[in-house]
């Protein structure tokens, strides 16, 4: 879980990273970071802080960060601690010159790429998974920077859509199954130069939600396995690694990636919206009396999909739970007696929406289900006749090695409860997830729709691995987990 930006040939590159990031911040908000550097300039500058992306950076920060071309990150720690040690990007010196990396993604080789690099001299300063990267592209025998980073992915496995840079290029790779997202954007620039139109500086990001904050065109994602160089001579495309089938994360779609952001080319939101569509035809309420039936999403993680649910079934959308959006991520915890105080702090029940109400509420998942709980009985309190959960995803049941941040399944309700035993501890009057099939065919009808030319009639592409349990990729030299490996 974690957010890059990168920008090359702009004379603010920070400035504009900057504000890319602010378009990322859903993405991670424990640090955030910005490198840049000159064309043809010997100088990097760094600049990495603990927290969200407005706290970090100061206008005087911003000034020292001068420079052309830029990457930026935001991290939620899926390896490595919480620790501005582990803060990206990561800049370094080596004999080649200096690079800057960011990485969104976890690899599922680290552990034994890490020994072997140790056992032949490397000293790692961080525990990120991402710096076992940074070592492989320093004692790669290629020339260029491409080549190294060629080399250098070539040997890791997992997800990993990553950006480097050098003075001279920007870099943008997303690993050959396409876990997690990248797309290419291009941002116009006023004025000339030496009597023609000034050139357009390129952008790349997790999400194209940092290019509408620009004022940057969208041109493409990057494709699974793809590889792009970005220098004077413009876009260069690349497919330097061995092809594999594309495995993008529905969890992206359900929960991770921000609604109005554009996912393979298919928007968040109509997926989103087409699951909650399908979520009350698998699970539709009791028919008997449906005249005080009221649709509420849990803000803001269930609103689109409560959205396509209300829309289809035909019910009166209302906003039962009202978010506060000024929550710290600290705060001292009352007596006990003080029931879902931690809940209460980000939602409110809303009583003239909810009394006398049969209350369908929303969400996109349930996780350790104490949010889910505290919700019911909230709804319960505020004046709910009856509460019925709708969940736009299949039961969470297996944790997630490729970059978002899931709990153990010792911790995961869905691991060790059976939906019944879930409804009863929800203290739900009715609990329905969405099925697999019914998530995996929201997803493919919205992506084919966008895009009837590229998508085929195969379901297969996709990493379900958090609600089936069949990963892509092994992680390697784990005892902990036994996966169950599906055809890569
Ligand atoms: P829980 O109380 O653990 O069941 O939390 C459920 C809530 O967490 C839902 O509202 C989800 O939108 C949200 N959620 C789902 N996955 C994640 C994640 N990986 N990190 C943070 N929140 C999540």
């Amino acid at each position: 879980m974690c957010g890059i930006f990168g920008i090359y040939g702009h004379p603010e590159a920070a400035n504009i990273a900057y504000l890319g990031l602010h378009g990322l911040q859903h993405r991670g908000q424990e640090s955030a970071g910005i490198v840049t550097t000159d064309i043809d300039g010997e100088h990097m500058v760094v600049h990495r802080s603990m927290g969200l992306v407005q706290a970090g950076f100061s206008n005087a920060d911003l000034a020292r960060l001068r420079g052309s071309i830029g990457v930026g990150h935001v991290r939620y720690s899926t390896s490595g601690a919480s620790h501005i040690r582990n803060a990206q990007p990561f800049a370094f010196d080596y004999h080649g010159g200096s690079v800057a990396v960011a990485h969104n993604g976890n690899l599922t080789n680290h552990e034994p790429l890490r020994q072997r690099l140790e056992a032949r001299g490397s000293i790692f300063q961080t525990n990120a998974d991402t710096e076992a990267i940074v070592h492989l592209l320093a004692i790669s025998k290629q020339a260029t920077l491409a080549d190294r980073v060629v080399d250098a992915l070539s040997q890791v496995e997992g997800a990993f859509s990553v950006l480097f840079m050098d003075g001279r290029s920007l870099i943008a790779v997303r690993d050959p199954r396409g876990f997690r997202p990248l797309c290419l954007g291009i941002l116009p620039q006023a004025g000339t130069d030496g009597g023609s139109q000034k050139r357009p500086a390129y952008v790349v990001s997790s999400e194209p939600t940092s290019f509408d904050l620009i004022g940057a065109e969208r041109l493409r994602d990057v494709e699974p396995g793809e590889m792009l160089v970005i220098d004077e001579g413009g876009v260069a495309s690349r497919r330097p690694f061995a092809s594999r089938r594309r495995r993008m994360c529905l969890f992206e779609y359900v929960y991770f990636a921000r609604p109005d952001a554009v996912l393979e080319s298919t928007s968040v939101y109509e997926v989103r919206k087409a699951c909650g569509r399908r979520l009350y035809d698998e699970h539709p309420i009791d028919a008997a009396d449906v005249g005080d039936v009221v649709v509420v999403p849990v803000p803001d993680s269930g609103v689109p999909a409560a959205v396509g649910l209300a829309a289809h079934a035909g019910f009166p959308f209302e906003m039962g739970l009202i978010r506060s959006h000024y929550v710290g991520r600290t705060f001292i915890e009352p007596q006990q007696s003080i029931r879902h105080f931690g809940v209460r702090l980000k939602l409110n029940p809303n009583a003239a929406a909810l009394r006398g109400k049969r209350v369908i509420v929303v969400d996109d998942s349930i996780v350790r289900g104490t949010t889910s709980r505290k919700l019911v009985g909230m709804l319960r309190t505020a004046g709910a006749a009856e509460v019925h959960v709708r969940i736009s995803s299949p039961p969470t049941r297996w944790p997630c090695f490729y970059g978002i941040d899931t709990p153990t399944r010792g911790e995961l309700i869905a691991a060790n409860h059976s939906v019944e035993e879930i409804r009863r501890f929800l203290t739900a009057d009715s609990l329905g997830y969405l099925s697999l099939r019914g998530l995996v065919d929201s997803v493919w009808e919205c992506e084919r729709q966008a895009n009837p030319e590229r998508v085929g009639a195969s379901r297969e592409g996709y990493c379900h691995a958090c609600f089936s349990g069949e990963y892509p990729v092994e992680l390697e030299h784990s005892s902990q987990h036994q996966l169950r490996l599906v055809n890569g």
